[in-house]
């Protein structure tokens, strides 16, 4: 099957978070199960593309509303990928400094969407499915079936993948004449509360649509934001397929990011010597538990609890415990850890940015990885974390309550908690600490840990039996 995955971020070339890491992973994959996936994503910068590794394969000019802009395509070629990249480039709107966060923002994706529905339109491509992730490419679907400049494209079917429901990219009916020759009698497909919703309209017009855990899409029916009683309505189209990781790339023992590569067999060293370069970077002790975090700084991963349950900690267990944080967001909880950096540095220390490489290190020299996110999609630390030996210490959440068992159950793992709080953080925490005490148990679980397989071959697969379900004739 051709298949176009159109997205915002993808890995390597632009990241801000897991919508990145799936969609530069999920088509490799399934192009290793025999199919012709694509990634088409904005081209924003020379900071992410080196350019004279892409060719440009397509000019056009469009309309965004009454503004005609100019737009190419380039496609990758240095084929290292495992899939065709391309690249939409509209000069003056999309190529800026960074990905997010620009007061025309609609404008940029919508653009994006026009300018990848012209392309396949005009050059006569017709993929045999179109699969749009986040609301960025939520308005294809509209489009596609409800826009008569694309008839051609209207029975092609749709995938619309959620891999984060709260934001929804909505805007206000004043700008509805951004859309190409609708048809006016449909646009009730593009409302949500008195909006136009990418989001909500990519769930009411795509022919499934999918959420990267089966617990989040139970979810999404209690909390998404305002669109509840939509996910509840159209529960008969969604399927939850849990996000895999890429092994090719989280792989301890060939991480070219990790100095100390270690197997199963040899996670106790390995992990070790990590643990010993980083807790000389950061000027922590390598004889006390490491736990971490890694990630965005925001409410959503319950990183506003952080300062407080880590000092409740570090004041109950004194100098048996250790935190490193790695991430960035919220000033106000940068701040607050930072001053936990100040007031303890001996047991903790903080890295305000973002940082790939260290993410790697972190990954493979700590023990604990602590993620008391509120909402979790899918969340794929607790992957990684556990593709690599460290412990995942969790609130019971979407997708985390799909990966992560508790220790205490059969085959379990890691710690699980109910609640964000300092209580229930620092609580796991102890639990934590004490685990650590007893060797043979780490040692145990570490190895039980790295045995498991949460690679992409297995949620490839799902994506695929979901495709063939809509195009049986293929
Ligand atoms: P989300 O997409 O909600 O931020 P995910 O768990 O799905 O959360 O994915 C987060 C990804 O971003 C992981 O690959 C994680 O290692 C990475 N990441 C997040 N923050 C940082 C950071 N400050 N430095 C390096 N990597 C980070």
């Amino acid at each position: 099957m051709r298949i176009f995955h159109l997205s915002a971020e993808c890995y390597p070339i632009a990241k801000v978070g897991g919508l990145a890491d799936v969609v530069g992973a999920l088509p490799k994959y399934q192009n290793q199960a025999g199919q012709n996936a694509a990634v088409v994503m904005p081209f924003y910068n020379r900071k992410f593309v080196h350019e004279n590794t892409f060719v440009v394969v397509f000019q056009g000019t469009t309309l965004l509303g009454t503004r005609r802009i100019y737009f190419e395509i380039l496609k990758e070629t240095t084929d290292k990928l495992g899939f065709e990249l391309f690249l939409i480039k509209i000069p003056g709107l999309l190529d800026r400094e960074n990905i997010y966060s620009y007061p025309d923002e609609q404008d940029q994706f919508m653009a994006f969407q026009i300018c990848f529905l012209d392309w396949i339109n005009w050059s006569g491509q017709t993929p045999d499915l179109v699969h749009c992730h986040d609301h960025h490419s939520g308005l294809v679907p509209f489009m596609m079936y409800h826009s008569a400049l694309y008839t051609r494209l209207a029975h092609i079917p749709t995938i619309f993948t959620i891999h984060n429901g709260q934001y929804h990219g909505a805007f206000g009916w004043e700008r509805l004449n951004l859309l190409p020759e609708i048809d006016f009698y449909k646009t009730g497909l593009l409302d949500w509360n008195g909006g136009i919703n990418p989001l909500a309209s990519a769930v009411k017009c795509c022919w499934r649509f999918t959420t990267v855990s089966p617990n989040y899409l139970k979810e999404l029916s209690i909390n998404s934001n305002g669109l509840e009683y939509l996910f509840y309505v159209e529960r008969h189209k969604g399927y939850g397929i849990i996000n895999g990781i890429d092994t090719d790339v989280w792989d301890a023992n060939a991480d070219p990011m990790v100095p100390n590569k270690f197997t199963a067999t040899t996670v106790n060293k390995g992990k070790q010597k990590n643990k010993e370069l980083l807790c000389t970077r950061f000027h922590l002790s390598a004889d006390k538990p490491l736990i971490v975090f890694i990630g965005r700084l925001v409410v959503e991963k319950g990183a506003d609890v952080l300062p407080a349950a880590i000092e409740r900690s570090i004041q109950q267990h004194g100098d048996d415990v250790n935190f490193l944080i790695l991430g960035t967001g919220d000033p106000e909880t940068e701040m607050a850890l930072q001053k936990l950096k100040d007031l303890y540095p001996q047991n903790c220390n903080v890295f305000i940015g973002y940082d790939e490489s260290l993410a790697h290190l972190i990954y493979a020299g700590a023990d604990f990885l602590l993620m008391p996110s509120r909402v979790e999609p899918c969340g794929l630390n607790q992957l990684y974390a556990i593709r690599y030996g460290t412990i995942p210490v969790v609130r019971t959440t979407g997708g985390l309550a799909d990966t992560v068992i508790d220790f205490g159950d059969e085959n379990g793992y890691g710690i699980r908690f109910n609640n964000v709080s300092v209580d229930d953080i620092s609580s796991s925490i102890t639990r934590a600490v004490e685990l650590y005490s007893d060797s043979k148990k780490m040692l145990l679980l570490r190895k039980r840990m790295m045995g498991l397989d949460f690679s992409w071959y297995r949620s490839a697969k799902e994506y695929i039996d979901l495709y063939e379900s809509l195009t049986p004739t293929i």
